[in-house]
């Protein structure tokens, strides 16, 4: 308990010596500039869409760049150094592209087909898909339906009343904030949890907040697109967002699933949805409709939570409903499921600051 007290605590230093960003929200679709509205490669991971058609045996520049991407949401094993990477289309590249497609339901070719870009190229959570085994000689295991974080953790049977705060120096306003009160609502429909926002992030279980590039947690954000935001598995509580993201804040059309054809705008209660799931305890989805599944199109919106979801998050707390609260104990963690290591990394990164 001590140890989270210290974490706690490291966290909100945190806060106070990385800067956080002003992000840009829009409030309706018409708001948009007309040059967002069209402009789907504002993303570095865009220059990945030159590497069609390659496959084993070829070399082409950015394969190397491609592999580091892979090994950042977990398809290619962390002991592997980024600068051992070259650029050749060797068999663990082809074997991560194919454990990939897998789990995004893309046929699996092993080669860099046109789909497989498609998806690749999307914005997406920063959180990793899976983590290789550390253990010499396992593979990586694919992703079916929901997960949870190894050893299943989740909020204490005690803290059923979660609070969660937002970053001072955001400067938020009531708006974006009710983004995030949708957001944490959809869960507590579904669960015996409840959410009450504090205004002051001292005590809050959850803190919310928008930063750029490094951020202190070793999970630096990349700009426009790419990785849109990430959460810790239960009960560290941080939840980052990209603050050079443009993001929607309308909550019109929530029936529909697609905003605009194209555009670099990204809806920020889709994504606040998400990183909640995170921030109780699941992972990464297979499940397209699912709001686990780790990516989104830009100009989509899909906050309402789908079977999968609800079955998920209800094996860890119950559906709510007094006197059938289902919570499971131990666990089966969906064959080792999705492994996160961001929580991780954030323990080790703070202590070794201070
Ligand atoms: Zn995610
Ligand atoms: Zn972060």
């Amino acid at each position: 308990m001590r140890f989270l007290q210290l974490l706690t605590l490291l966290s909100l230093l945190l806060l106070v010596i990385v800067p956080p960003t002003s992000a840009t929200f829009y409030t309706n679709v018409s708001s948009i500039p007309p040059s967002h509205l069209l402009n789907a490669t504002r993303s570095a991971w865009e220059t990945f869409s030159k590497l069609a058609g390659c496959h084993v045996g070829d070399k082409a520049e950015g394969l190397s760049k491609l592999k580091q991407y892979f090994r950042r949401f977990g398809y290619i094993s962390s002991s592997v150094a980024d600068n051992n990477f070259t650029d050749d289309f060797d068999d663990v590249l082809k074997s991560a592209i194919t454990t990939y497609q897998n789990n995004f339901n893309l046929k699996s070719t092993g080669k860099l087909d046109a789909p497989t870009l498609q998806q690749i190229v999307k914005p997406r959570c920063g959180n990793p898909d899976i983590i290789s085994d550390m253990n010499a000689g396992k593979k990586l295991r694919t992703v079916a339906r929901y997960s949870f974080f190894p050893g299943k953790p989740k909020w204490p049977k005690k803290n059923r009343e979660l609070t969660y705060a937002f970053v001072p120096r955001n400067n938020l306003t009531e708006e974006v904030k009710n983004v995030f009160a949708r957001a944490f609502t959809r869960w507590a429909d579904v669960t015996p949890l409840n959410f009450t926002r504090s205004e002051s992030v001292v005590g809050a279980d959850i803190v919310i907040g928008f930063f750029a590039g490094e951020h202190g947690d070793g999970e630096p954000f990349d700009g426009p697109m790419g990785t849109l935001a990430h959460a810790s598995s239960p009960p560290t509580g941080m939840f980052h967002l990209d603050g050079e993201e443009d993001w929607l804040i309308s909550g019109e059309d929530v029936n529909r699933r697609k905003i605009l054809p194209v555009t670099s705008v990204v809806d920020l209660e889709s994504v606040a949805v998400h990183e909640i799931g995170h921030l109780l305890g699941l992972g990464h989805s297979s499940v397209e409709d699912a709001i686990m599944y780790p990516a989104i199109a830009g100009g989509d919106r899909k906050v309402e939570l789908a079977k999968d979801d609800i079955e998920g998050i209800q094996r860890l707390y119950g559906d709510g409903s007094s006197g059938r609260r289902s919570e499971t104990s131990g666990g089966d963690e969906f064959g080792g499921g999705l492994v996160f290591r961001l929580s991780l990394i954030v323990t080790c990164m703070l202590l070794v600051c201070w």
